[in-house]
């Protein structure tokens, strides 16, 4: 699914208030009705202004019309959630301006973006539980478990065990990307400018590389921690060059971690197996890659394990979960992750459902208002509006 923000400038204040609106009603309620709506946004201008935006979001696939047997109501799509979390990280300036996708995945998209000063940066936006808008038309179990609203969910617990932990890991000096901000289901990082090492076809030095990625997974265990996906898209490699003392030049490759919402406590009940796969990845990799076989066995969980919390060593397994983190959270992010590795690849048929009845609104009585706001001679770039810009919008706590 795509991120488009271009309609993002055109959105006036009290629009972002209806959309804001809607999100938190989608808290408690599966279709949020007008009235509903009505009552948290309330404009100024009373329901007919609330009526305008509610038109004016649904048009650019903001939120959704649903009609249900019981009532009709609106619900916010993976769109208005991208832009009401844009939205936050534009009004804390940490980001400006929003550039190429440089990676999808089934579950996120990643995207260069700019903050005022042009610094690039990477926004991370998670999309767990993406589950097919027809599929869940046709499933009145899936409606019942309220799980039409879970992909909102669940990408939020994503993106805030992503933000936690690659914090945590930073603060004792892993080799990640720094955390910059968190909104909803998005992160904003530092860049890094580096292929992952899926794209390195040769190194000079692959036994030393192999120890350096082995290192990583020994020190997260120290910590308490299994990445769970210590695989060759998630190991950034950064080339640098520099000279020796004899004026050589000489190639040092420093692997930078990514990707942590499946990250797992050594404690975990199924621990082994994760450590397991995380260590065979990169052995088969480099075999299979660089030729390189390493003459010695392991590492072996059950060694490793004793080292959990050896000299001092912080417990970032204990100090996330502390961090509000429950285990209830944690449990339906495994959940759902552990699905979506189940049937990767299976359906794929997901692209966009989740907007594709967003343009049945019958209300259209303010056409033309894109037109006009088109050449309405906004400086280019920023990601919003000047209305939008000044607007007090409450913003959600994340
Ligand atoms: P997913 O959960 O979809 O696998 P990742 O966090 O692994 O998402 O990111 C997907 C891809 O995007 C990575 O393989 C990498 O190429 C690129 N990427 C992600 N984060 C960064 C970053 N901070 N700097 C540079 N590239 C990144
Ligand atoms: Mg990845």
């Amino acid at each position: 699914m795509l991120l488009d923000t271009k309609a993002m400038r055109y959105l006036i204040a009290e629009d972002w208030r209806v959309l804001t609106a809607v999100e938190l009603c989608s808290k408690n309620h599966e279709l949020v009705p007008t009235t509903i709506i009505e009552r948290t946004a309330r404009l100024r201008g009373g329901p007919s202004g609330v009526h305008k935006s509610i038109s004016a979001l649904a048009k650019v696939g903001l939120i959704a019309r649903v009609k249900e047997a019981k009532y009709d109501g609106y619900r916010l799509t993976y769109g208005g959630l991208d832009y009401l979390a844009l939205h936050t990280h534009s009004l804390k300036k940490d980001v400006y301006s929003v550039g190429t996708r440089i990676g999808v995945g089934k579950e996120s998209d990643i995207m260069i973006v700019a903050d005022q000063t042009g610094t690039q940066r990477v926004l991370k936006i998670h999309r767990l539980g993406r589950i097919s808008f027809r599929t869940v038309r046709s499933n009145r179990d899936y409606l019942k478990k309220g799980a039409t609203g879970s992909w909102m969910y669940l990408s939020r617990l994503a993106a805030m065990k992503e933000f936690a932990f690659m914090k945590a890991l930073r603060e004792e000096g892993f080799p990640v990307p720094e955390p910059i901000a968190h909104s909803r289901h998005t992160i904003v990082m530092s860049l890094i400018d580096a292929f992952p090492l899926r794209q390195i076809a040769e190194v000079p030095d692959p036994a030393s590389l192999y120890a350096d990625l082995i290192g990583v997974i020994l020190r997260l265990a120290k910590h308490g921690l299994i990445h769970g996906d210590f695989n060759e898209f998630n190991i950034l490699v950064n080339e640098n060059r520099s000279k020796n003392e004899d004026g050589e030049e000489t190639l040092v490759l420093e692997p930078v971690i990514i990707d942590f919402p499946q990250m797992v406590s050594m404690e975990h009940e199924n621990a082994e197996m994760y450590f397991d796969r995380d260590v065979n990845c990169i052995k088969r990799f480099f075999e299979r890659r660089f030729h390189f076989v390493t003459s010695e066995a392991g590492p072996f969980f059950k060694k490793v394990k004793k080292t959990v919390g050896k000299d001092g060593v912080k417990r970032l397994d204990a100090s996330v979960a502390a961090s509000g983190f429950t285990k209830k959270m944690l449990k339906d992010l495994e959940a759902a992750i552990r699905e979506k590795a189940d049937t990767k690849g299976e359906n794929g048929e997901d692209e966009d459902d989740y907007e594709d009845d967003s343009d049945d609104d019958d209300d259209d009585d303010d056409e033309g208002k894109e037109e006009q706001a088109e050449d309405d001679g906004k400086a280019p770039g920023g990601l919003l509006g000047d209305d939008a810009r000044d607007a007090e919008v409450p913003v959600d706590e994340s």
